[in-house]
């Protein structure tokens, strides 16, 4: 197994196989050395630094009925917000007072934020703060209207591809098709955002041949961004009783996910936190080199929740914020909050 890990992190590709093998792979002293060389890659990219970035859920209203997702339309007991937007520019210069330089706006498909809409509000941003990198997270939109987003100063955009398997796709997103997902990608992409992908780990029905083709995708597709966290319960909704996506099996993932597209921004979620108390750790030491901290006001977080669990941590934003540096340079790293945190592409 270390020959292929080996031949994996020399060529960024294995016969699939063998892939699968070590996403499936129980054996510690096998993880272990997955995870070393997956660290090794990290390094030569992006050296000791993990950024970190500031996250704002604007809205929770959502036009959409992702079966696994606490804020799906079908949703009655979620308690419906939308940020106005002083409230979202009143986040955005308190993370910029405690140093944060990028930003992350995420939020449901809600159509008042129509592109017009996101563009006239990461342009005010920006004009305020030209040097700062603004992501958005915010589903899918017209070639058009993401050019107009990017057109607007918008860096980059979020958007997972969730499941590369057409058939589990279309079915946990009713009335979506997988076709125009990745049309959204390909779209932005050409737009010249630096754009993100990634997918869920655990979804009902996935099985270790569907992780293959999302590798496989990420292998092809080099997103500058990957996401890939568990699944997580919420208990409104069609999937409650669904178990948690694995804890191994994400950290496989994600540590393949950097031998294959070695210069990606790979976040270690707050779904994998969620899921174990040194979660964001584990991430870090799997590969990943972003952080996300939540920036939204505490009424916001607590509503904004996608899964069960999600909201436990509604501390002071400097305490969070310290407490991730604490954690990141308890592992050896370095945790950087002034950066805009750019792809090794594009650069400062
Ligand atoms: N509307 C935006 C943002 C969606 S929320 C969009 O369409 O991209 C961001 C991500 O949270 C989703 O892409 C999904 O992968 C993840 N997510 C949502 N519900 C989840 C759950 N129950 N467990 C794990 N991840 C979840």
């Amino acid at each position: 197994m270390k020959k292929i890990i080996d031949n994996l992190y020399k060529s960024g590709w294995e016969q699939p196989d063998n892939i699968l093998k070590l996403i499936r792979s129980k054996d510690e002293e096998v993880n272990e050395y997955l995870y070393k060389m997956a660290l090794r890659k990290k390094r030569e990219i992006y050296g000791e630094n993990i950024f970190i970035r500031g996250l704002i859920e604007y809205s929770n209203i959502c036009k959409r009925s992702c079966k696994y997702c606490g804020i799906r339309a079908e949703n009655k007991l979620a308690d419906r917000y939308r940020l106005a937007e002083d409230d979202i520019y009143g986040c955005i210069d308190d993370g910029y007072k405690l140093g944060f330089r990028t930003f992350v706006l995420q939020g449901g498909e809600d159509g008042y934020f129509s592109a017009d809409k996101l563009s006239e509000i990461v342009k005010t941003i920006k004009d305020k703060y030209p040097k700062i990198a603004i992501t958005l997270s915010a589903g899918e939109y017209s070639y058009d209207e993401y050019k107009k987003m990017k057109n607007s100063g918008t860096d980059r955009y979020l958007l997972r591809h969730e499941t590369k398997s057409k058939h589990l796709y279309e079915s946990v997103h009713p009335n979506m098709s997988y076709e125009n997902r990745e049309r959204c990608l390909r779209n932005m992409k050409e737009i010249g955002f630096q754009i993100g992908t990634g997918f869920i780990v655990g979804l009902p029905n996935c099985t270790d041949e569907y992780y293959l083709l999302d590798l496989d995708f990420i292998r092809k597709f080099q997103p500058h961004m990957v996401g890939i966290g568990p699944f997580m319960p919420q208990k409104n909704t069609p999937f409650f009783d669904v178990a948690k996506g694995e804890l191994t099996k994400t950290l496989n993932l994600m540590a393949l996910s950097r031998l294959i597209a070695p210069k990606a921004l790979i976040p270690s979620t707050t779904a994998l936190s969620t899921l174990v108390k040194d979660g964001r750790k584990l991430g870090i030491l799997a590969g990943a080199n972003v952080i996300m901290l939540n920036l939204s006001p505490p009424s916001a977080r607590e509503k904004y929740s996608l899964y069960d669990g999600k909201n436990n941590d509604n501390s002071d934003n400097l305490i969070t914020l310290q407490t991730a540096v604490k954690e990141i340079e308890g592992v050896g790293y370095n945790a950087l909050v002034g950066s805009r945190g750019d792809h090794s592409d594009y650069g400062e």
